[in-house]
C-alpha cells in the first residue's frame, strides 16, 4: 500500500508483527495522535491513556508548551557532542539542579542508561572516597526490582523473563526483599565492601508496591550509618507522578528544593527519566553533590546524545508545565479520589480485590491468579470501552493517567473501570 493511504489497525499491527522483534506484547491498539488525557486510533476511536508511556507523558500528550520549545530548539541547533559547549546544556544544567537542589547533573538519554550512570558513580566513589579495594564493591538491590534493560541492570533483577538465556551476569550485586529495614541492615553489615543501595521509593512494575512510611527514611539513615550511598531511581515514580516532586519527598508538596522540607529523604544519587520530557524525547538525568559527583573525570563516561540542546530545552520546560499547571497537587487530589472511588467499588466487588498507590501511580489486583489472563482480558475491555490501561505482574493492572486529568474526566474513567470490572463479575 501507499504511504499516503490511511492504514488500518489491522495492517499496522501485522507490519510490526513483520517486520519488527517481538520484545513487546501490547494491546491490539493502534495509535495515531495523542492530546493532554486522551489518544485517538488510526480508526478515529478516542481512549483516556491510563498508562502515560509508563508515566513519561505526566504533562499529557504534545503539550503545547514542550512541543513548542522542542520545535524551536530542532529548528536552532540539535545537536553538538559533548566535544564542544552549546548553549543550553549550562542553562538546563542550572535550572535542574535548582530545581531538584543538588550541585550537579549528569544528563544521559534513557532510565536505564541514567541507573547504569548512577551505578558506575557510586562504584567510583566506592573505590576513591570509600577505599574499597579494587573490584570488591557491591551494590544492594531490592526484590522485584525494575531499573531498566540493560545487561547489568537484568543481572540483579529477579524476573527470569528480563534474564534467562542472556547470562552471564554483572557481578557485585546483593538482593535483599522490598520493605524490609532488617534486610538491608543485615546486607550492610555483612560486609565492609557495600557501596550502595539502589531502590525504587514506590516499586512501578513491580505492581505498585508502597513501602512502609518510614522505609525510606530509615533506608537512608542506614546507608548514612554504613557510608554507603543512598540511590533513588526515580524514573517511573518522579516529576510529580506520585503527588510530590519525588516520591522520596514523602507527604511534601514543595515544588521544588525538596531538601528544605522535613519529609524530604534526600538521595545521594536521584536517577530521573521518562517525565524529565513529558514524554516527547527522550532525556534522563542524574544527580548528585559535588562530593559524589566529582569523581568522573573527563574521558571516564559519556553519551554522544546526552546534553543535548534539544534534551536541555525540552526538559526545562516539562520542569515548567508541572508547577504551571500545578500537577503535584493535582495528582494528590486525583489520587485520592480514585483510590476512594475504586476502594468503594471494592467492598462488593468479587473480581477487584485491592486498590493502591500514591498520587496517580496506582493499581488494582485481580481476584484470579498470575497467571491467569483475566487481567490481560480486562484490559482488551476497558480498550473496548475507550480506557487503555495494561496489566503488569499477570493480576495486577496499573493506573496511571497524565496528570493533567480533570475531576470530571477522572470520575468518567472511574465509571468505566468499575463497569467494565462489573463484566467480569462472577
Ligand atoms: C522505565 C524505568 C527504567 C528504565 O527506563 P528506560 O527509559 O526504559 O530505559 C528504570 N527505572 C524505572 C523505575 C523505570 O520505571
Amino acid at each position: 500500500m501507499s504511504v499516503l493511504e490511511k492504514m488500518s489497525s489491522a495492517e499496522a499491527i501485522a507490519l510490526e508483527d513483520k517486520h519488527g522483534a517481538h520484545n513487546y506484547h501490547p494491546l491490539p491498539v493502534v495509535l495515531s495522535r495523542g492530546e493532554g488525557v486522551y489518544v485517538w486510533d488510526v480508526e478515529g476511536k478516542k481512549y483516556y491513556d491510563f498508562l502515560s508511556a509508563y508515566s513519561a507523558v505526566n504533562q499529557g500528550h504534545c503539550h503545547p508548551k514542550i512541543v513548542g520549545a522542542m520545535v524551536q530548539q530542532a529548528q536552532t541547533l540539535t545537536l553538538t557532542s559533548r566535544a564542544f559547549y552549546n548553549d543550553k546544556l549550562g542553562v538546563y544544567e542550572q535550572f535542574v539542579t535548582d530545581y531538584f537542589g543538588f550541585d550537579k547533573v549528569l544528563p544521559m538519554n534513557t532510565g536505564a542508561e541514567a541507573v547504569e550512570t548512577a551505578l558506575k558513580i557510586c562504584r567510583k566513589w566506592a573505590y576513591e572516597k570509600k577505599g574499597i579495594a579494587e573490584n570488591q564493591a557491591q551494590i544492594i538491590v531490592c526484590e522485584g526490582n525494575f531499573h531498566g534493560r540493560t545487561t547489568t541492570i537484568i543481572s540483579f533483577s529477579n524476573d527470569a523473563n528480563a534474564r534467562k538465556n542472556f547470562g552471564p551476569y554483572t557481578e557485585g550485586f546483593i538482593r535483599i526483599p522490598y520493605d524490609d529495614i532488617e534486610a538491608l541492615e543485615n546486607a550492610l553489615n555483612s560486609s565492609p565492601n557495600i557501596a550502595g543501595f539502589l531502590v525504587e521509593p514506590i516499586q512501578g512494575e513491580a505492581g505498585v508496591y508502597v513501602p512502609n512510611e518510614d522505609y525510606l527514611a530509615k533506608a537512608k539513615a542506614l546507608c548514612e550509618k554504613y557510608n554507603a550511598l543512598f540511590i533513588a531511581d526515580e524514573v517511573q515514580t518522579g516529576i510529580a507522578r506520585t503527588g510530590s516532586i519525588l516520591a522520596v519527598c514523602g507527604n511534601c508538596t514543595c515544588e521544588n528544593k525538596c531538601e528544605k522540607q522535613a519529609t524530604y529523604v534526600a538521595p545521594d544519587i536521584l536517577i530521573l527519566g521518562k517525565a524529565l520530557s513529558g514524554g516527547a524525547y527522550p532525556v534522563s538525568a542524574v544527580l548528585a553533590n559535588d562530593h559524589i559527583m566529582n569523581v568522573i573525570k573527563p574521558g571516564q563516561h559519556g553519551s554522544t546524545f546526552g546534553g543535548n540542546p534539544i534534551a536541555g530545552a525540552v526538559a526545562i520546560a516539562a520542569l515548567e508545565v508541572i508547577n504551571d499547571e500545578k500537577l503535584i497537587q493535582n495528582a494528590r487530589r486525583l489520587g485520592k479520589l480514585f483510590r476512594a472511588q475504586i476502594g468503594e467499588y471494592i467492598k462488593t466487588s468479587t473480581i477487584a480485590t485491592l486498590v493502591r498507590g500514591k498520587g496517580l501511580l496506582n493499581a488494582v489486583v485481580i481476584n484470579d491468579t498470575e497467571e491467569s489472563d483475566t487481567a490481560w482480558n480486562i484490559c482488551l475491555k476497558l480498550a473496548e470501552n475507550g480506557l487503555l490501561a495494561k496489566p503488569t505482574h499477570g493480576n495486577i493492572i496499573r493506573f496511571a493517567p497524565p496528570l493533567v486529568m480533570n475531576e470530571e474526566q477522572l470520575l468518567d474513567c472511574v465509571s468505566i473501570i468499575v463497569n467494565t470490572l462489573k463484566e467480569f463479575e462472577r
